[in-house]
């Protein structure tokens, strides 16, 4: 039997088996809408009350600075378009696109955005935002790439944003519940994260604020999440992104050594191959961005599709488009390699005998 190998964790993450343990009560016996004020809802209003605690304990944040939505998305949507009020943001070419269409939403309505050039490692340097910053209302720069892994520089980026008086989010939509992330160390003023990134259900996630932040109200509506985001909370979800983001927390550094070593183990066995890896140094765990000379990387992920084995060409909202990715683009991959980018984003499952088969696969795939 051919055996299916799942290596796109940075696409999405299976739920955990404890999440779902954990929301099945919410979506059947205890249904009720927490706002209602009879004793039914009560244990639902609790529910949400302690995930809200779980989650600002997992970045040291406090309960009332945790705002529950829809995922990453809805949550860089918010910080952009809800704070950049006067209209000057700074942020970077390799952004995701929630970010970046959300800026371009904001450049169509008359905003001044300017986007800061990556290293070649994908590294957006502190000076490059020294240079760049003036009458800036909002820096967003991400916590990690999706596509490459590169974790920035956030402390200095920062450090130089409040220096000129601006806000700073970031989108942290890969790194949290992959490496320890604490918002007070950080000095973000707000930051995204997305449940099925960390294993836990799709369609929620959440966006810190950090207390007395100007932020508009995301939607209007009722009085939920402090009468900033309006609408019934999704109880099971928010239940099961707390329940999967304290498990990966209490698991982190074991999954992450365990991953850093797998990389080590796939790079070894593809030696032989011409290729680039992308990305830098301080990157997280498990993702690993090649470049193949003279490949397509498309026709590389098909052909891994036919042997069990899914991996990704880019970010998985790209995947319907063929183009060179504007992450791989702007760090400057050269040309003759671009084209046969794959990314590998190994999970917590993944075991030593998937890594051999997925470097003997490519192998195969590549000496033909
Ligand atoms: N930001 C980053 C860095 C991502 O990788 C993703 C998803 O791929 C998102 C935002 C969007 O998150 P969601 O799928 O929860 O909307």
């Amino acid at each position: 039997m051919k055996r299916f190998i799942y290596a796109d964790n940075a696409a999405t993450a299976k739920l955990s088996s404890s999440a779902l343990d954990a929301m099945l009560p919410w979506l059947q016996s205890d249904f009720a809408n927490p706002s209602q004020p009879y004793s039914f809802s009560r244990a639902a209003k609790t529910a949400i009350k302690e995930a809200r605690q779980i989650i600002a304990d997992c970045i040291g944040a406090s309960s009332d600075e945790i705002f529950f939505t829809s995922g990453g998305t809805e949550s860089d949507n918010w910080a952009i378009k809800g704070s950049a009020i006067s209209h000057t943001i700074i942020t970077s070419e390799i952004e995701h696109h929630a970010v970046l269409n959300s800026c371009k939403a904001m450049a169509a309505s008359g905003a001044d955005v300017k986007y800061l050039k990556p290293t070649r490692d994908g590294v957006i340097l502190p000076d490059n935002l020294e240079k760049n910053i003036s009458d800036t209302s909002l820096v967003s720069i991400m916590l990690a790439n999706n596509e490459i892994g590169t974790i920035q520089p956030i402390c200095e980026l920062c450090e130089i944003t409040h220096a000129h008086g601006a806000l700073f989010h970031t989108d942290a939509v890969q790194a949290v519940g992959h490496i320890p992330v604490d918002v007070k160390s950080l000095g973000v003023d707000m930051l995204s994260a997305s449940a099925h990134k960390f294993n836990g259900p799709k369609g929620v996630g959440f966006l810190y604020i950090k207390s007395g932040t100007s932020l508009l109200p995301f939607h209007d509506g009722g009085s939920q999440e402090s009468g900033k985001r309006a609408g019934t909370e999704n109880v099971a979800g928010i239940v099961g992104m707390a329940t999967a983001l304290k498990e990966n927390c209490e698991r982190m550094s074991e999954t992450a050594k365990r991953l850093y070593g797998y990389e080590k183990l796939l790079i070894d066995n593809l030696s032989g191959l011409d290729f680039i890896r992308n990305g830098g140094e301080n990157h997280l765990p498990g993702v690993i961005n090649l470049s193949f000379k003279g490949a397509s990387g498309e026709a590389i992920l098909h052909r891994m599709d036919l042997k069990g084995i899914c991996i990704s060409t880019g970010s998985a909202c790209d995947s319907v488009n063929t183009q060179v990715s504007h992450v791989i683009r702007a760090i400057g991959v050269p040309v003759e390699y671009a084209q046969g980018t794959i990314r590998i984003s190994l999970g917590a499952d993944n075991t030593e005998e998937d890594v051999v088969a997925i470097a003997n696969a490519l192998k195969q795939i590549l000496s033909n």
